[in-house]
């Protein structure tokens, strides 16, 4: 078993594409906040599927969620209407306090369609970014990202895109005219570094919009669904999105993206987007299934709490951590600023039992399930303490 698993690590060597640059590690299995890998060791996971396992591995409500539907119907596309499509719609819908939804299967996905969206509606063609953002890796998504080397290569992307220091209010004003479609920004900067969006920044920015005509995109693809402590993060800023980007842990692991519209959206023209797997049943089912344990649980106060507390621990830890400059973050969305780079320390971790995403080449990211246990948690952040106390080879 061992060693066909190992032959395994190298034939996805072999054929996988190349891009991804993998840790000499095999996961075979997850439960809860805890994943195992083919020689049974077991880790906390503070990766948490890179934000898409909110509520950890093999939740039972997801898992009889997908079990019920598959048997009746995966595949059915938006040229049927189909009851548990109806009912996670109008749950999620309401969940945001926006009234349409389109549906589709990722985060790139859902910032490319929010982006078409924009210029539809506004015919306008402008787009506003934020630097240190990241939406995807779609040409249009890739157009708002602000990494050279993401984009770089492709270019060229998108007309009309313009980037703006991030939390800087009069930067963002000076870019925003009469031909801006929409501003995109994220409400913690995730990829860029962990960057919360400073009090009151984001209810400039919606001034801004509304004054201006353009329409406000919030990516919420890593900070929805009870990451940084609400649902959704921009609850916390008190204010209120034209459209709203999420994907992620929308559906409990199982991959999905959505596009949520307000008001000043309103209904789609018909034909003017579409997606064959969007709005499958399989996905709606999780969706549906993800939503009610956010919904009726306590998993997002507590994380709010967690959160709070863990911040707390490390600010308070940081003359102890040699390595560490900064610690920022909102909920269980945390990050770290080094003072040297992450690889060496997620190594670290990974040898320590506790398995980490960088962000960036110098931030250190925690994004663990929020359905982990407190010593669990607490056993993670004592590790990164102790790991960040001393040189990493
Ligand atoms: C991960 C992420 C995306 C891209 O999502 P994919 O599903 O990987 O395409 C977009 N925006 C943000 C804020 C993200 O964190």
């Amino acid at each position: 078993m061992d060693a066909l698993v190992t032959g395994l690590a190298a034939l996805e060597e072999l054929h996988s594409s190349g891009t991804y640059i993998k840790r000499d590690l095999t996961i075979v299995r997850g439960e809860g906040a805890f994943l195992f890998d083919d020689a049974g060791n077991r880790y906390i996971d503070c990766v948490g599927g890179q934000g898409s396992a909110n509520l950890g591995h093999a939740h039972p409500a997801i898992l009889a969620a997908l079990h019920a539907q598959m048997r009746d119907l995966i595949a059915c596309p938006e040229l049927f209407h189909n009851p548990t499509r109806a009912r996670f719609q109008a749950a999620l819908c309401a969940a945001a306090g926006m009234p349409r939804v389109f549906l589709c299967n990722s985060g790139a996905e859902a910032n490319e369609g929010a982006l078409k969206i924009a210029r539809l509606v506004t015919e306008r063609t402008g787009i506003v970014a934020a630097m240190r953002g990241f939406h995807g890796r779609t040409m249009g998504a890739l157009s708002t990202t602000w990494e050279k080397t993401y984009r770089q290569p492709f270019e060229p992307l998108i007309a009309g895109v313009r980037h703006v220091p991030y939390n800087q209010v009069d930067k963002l004003a000076a870019a925003v005219d009469e031909t801006t479609a929409a501003v995109i920004l994220e409400v913690v900067q995730g990829e860029g570094g962990v960057h919360p969006a400073q009090p009151g920044y984001l209810q400039a920015v919606e001034a801004i919009c509304r004054e201006r005509g353009a329409l406000l995109i919030l990516d919420e693809v890593q900070t929805g669904f009870g990451r940084t402590g609400y649902l959704f993060a921009h609850e916390a800023d008190g204010v209120k999105p034209d459209i709203l980007c999420l994907a992620k842990s929308i559906a409990g692991g199982v991959p999905m993206g959505a596009i949520l519209l307000g008001e000043r959206v309103g209904a789609l023209p018909p034909s003017s987007h579409g997606s064959t797997f969007g709005g499958n049943p399989l996905a709606c089912a999780a969706g549906l299934a993800a939503l009610e344990v956010c919904q009726h649980t306590d998993l997002i106060p507590r994380a709010r709490r967690l959160g709070e507390a863990v911040l707390e621990r490390l600010r308070a830890a940081l003359p102890e951590m040699a390595l560490a400059r900064e610690v920022r973050g909102r909920g269980l969305m945390i990050g770290i600023e080094l003072r040297g780079k992450v690889a060496p320390v997620l190594k670290a971790l990974q040898a320590r039992g506790v398995l980490a995403l960088p962000a960036g080449t110098a931030v250190l990211r925690l994004l663990p399930p929020l359905v982990i246990e407190e010593a669990d948690l607490w056993t993670a952040v004592e590790t990164v303490i102790e790991v960040l106390h001393e040189q990493p080879a």
